[in-house]
């Protein structure tokens, strides 16, 4: 009982000093104090299985990293004015990850950063300035990016030329029908009087309920913009680094050479650094005229942890390891929806997951995520619900996630569904 009230102290002096626009995950909020690989661990000293943390994608406090990070730190740490080796090292390091036409890389400390600059570099670059984006996408933090996030809500209204087009929901034709909104935003666009600058799309779809197949439906949109002047922006802040199983990048399971790329969280295991790749063709125009120079931006430390990051993905398999644990994991998704009426559609590749939730009439029933997402935290695994209606299980643990955490979570979600 004394935990408890504690616990209310602590939540109401979060609300004091960090004020109203915080929120917190779960009914009953979980108190971490350290982590280590795919655990955290609570106060309370109880391990919760993390399925839920792509930022961490090597795992929490993967020595490796933290070594490096350390023995950086001690050693130098300044900005990009100066000349460092780190820093040519990582971008040689990371463009190779990259198709060749990709091969300019622009490092910020934030995927929000790096989607801005993102817009700037197709604004010069096009001389546009419209972006088409997803109905219920989220790309950034900023004033700029709250209003290509409409996953905001209306307290962020979509800016004025901003188009927003229904995301492919993993219908067969997702191609044709993706396309087809593409284009309609296009003609839109024209009778205002806009000029496409860019087409901006996380290759996952995290935000709008993971989207993940037939792979390669992105590509007729992507040829729709570009015929129309504008730029395909793929941000990779939630599918890259190995995530999706398929290569380093989600634009990848799409055959798709993108114009820019956005990276960030995964990229870091949880230190913050962010990136913007991109073709030097198109990164001419916004050089020319613009100084950039971001204070932290890739700083010495955050190259050492990034490269250690490469390292530890490399080492460990750990692209093979999404691959194989996110299969069987999916399989064992699917065998359980195929049993019980309210699982719906299994979606994702590799290591990212979505399950829709559904009622007795099979509609979205985002009562019951919630539901879901509070029993197996009260069992201690740690997911949330993403999608437009909010009934889609978000299930993207860190990469070193194994086929006895997979047996483990499916344990507590049987438990949970059992339960409700
Ligand atoms: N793009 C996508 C797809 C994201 O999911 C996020 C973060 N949730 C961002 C961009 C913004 O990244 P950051 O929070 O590092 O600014």
């Amino acid at each position: 009982a004394g935990f408890a009230e504690d616990e209310a102290a602590l939540i109401a002096r979060r609300q004091r000093l960090l004020g109203p626009a915080y929120r917190l995950f779960y009914a009953h909020p979980v108190h971490v104090v350290r982590a280590e690989g795919v655990w955290l661990y609570g106060r309370d000293g109880e391990a919760y299985l993390d399925a839920y943390n792509n930022v961490a994608s090597v795992g929490h406090g993967h020595p490796h990293v933290v070594a490096a990070l350390a023995r950086q730190a001690a050693t130098l740490n300044t900005h990009t004015r100066y000349i460092t080796d780190g820093i040519l090292d990582y971008a040689e390091r990371l463009l190779a990850t990259m198709p060749a036409a990709i091969s300019n890389i622009m490092f910020t400390c934030t995927g929000s950063e790096a989607n801005d600059l993102a817009l700037r570099v197709a604004k010069a670059a096009t001389g546009g300035t419209g972006v088409i984006v997803t109905e219920n996408a989220y790309h950034g933090v900023t004033d700029l990016l709250a209003q290509m996030s409409p996953s905001l809500g209306p307290s962020a209204p979509v800016g004025p030329t901003v188009r927003v087009v229904a995301a492919p929901s993993g219908q067969a034709d997702a191609g044709a029908v993706f396309a087809r909104g593409v284009s309609e935003a296009i003609a839109n666009m024209a009778v205002h009087g806009i000029r496409p600058a860019a087409l901006l799309v996380d290759t996952i779809f995290s935000s709008d309920g993971v989207f993940a197949d037939p792979a390669g439906f992105l590509a007729p949109a992507v040829e729709l913009v570009r015929k129309a002047g504008g730029l395909f922006i793929a941000d990779e802040v939630q599918p890259g680094f190995g995530r999706t199983g398929a290569g380093m990048w989600g634009f990848a399971r799409h055959g798709l050479t993108p114009d820019l790329v956005t990276m960030g969280k995964p990229m870091g295991d949880g230190h913050p650094m962010a990136a913007m790749a991109g073709r030097p063709e198109h990164l001419e125009a916004f050089g020319r005229n613009v100084r950039y120079f971001n204070t932290f931006g890739g700083n010495p430390v955050s190259c050492a942890v990034g490269m250690a990051v490469l390292d530890v993905i490399e080492a460990e398999g750990l692209i093979a390891n999404a691959s194989e644990v996110g299969a069987a994991f999916k399989r064992e998704l699917e065998a359980l929806a195929a049993n019980d009426g309210r699982l719906g559609a299994v979606r994702g590749a590799g290591l990212f997951l979505g399950v829709d939730i559904v009622d007795a009439q099979g509609t979205p029933d985002a009562t019951r995520a919630a539901a879901i997402v509070n029993g197996l935290r009260e069992r201690r695994v740690l997911i949330s619900a993403t999608g437009r209606h909010g009934h889609s299980l978000k299930i993207r643990p860190p990469m070193v996630f194994s086929q006895e955490n997979v047996a483990l979570f499916m344990d507590r979600l049987k438990d949970t569904l059992a339960g409700l």
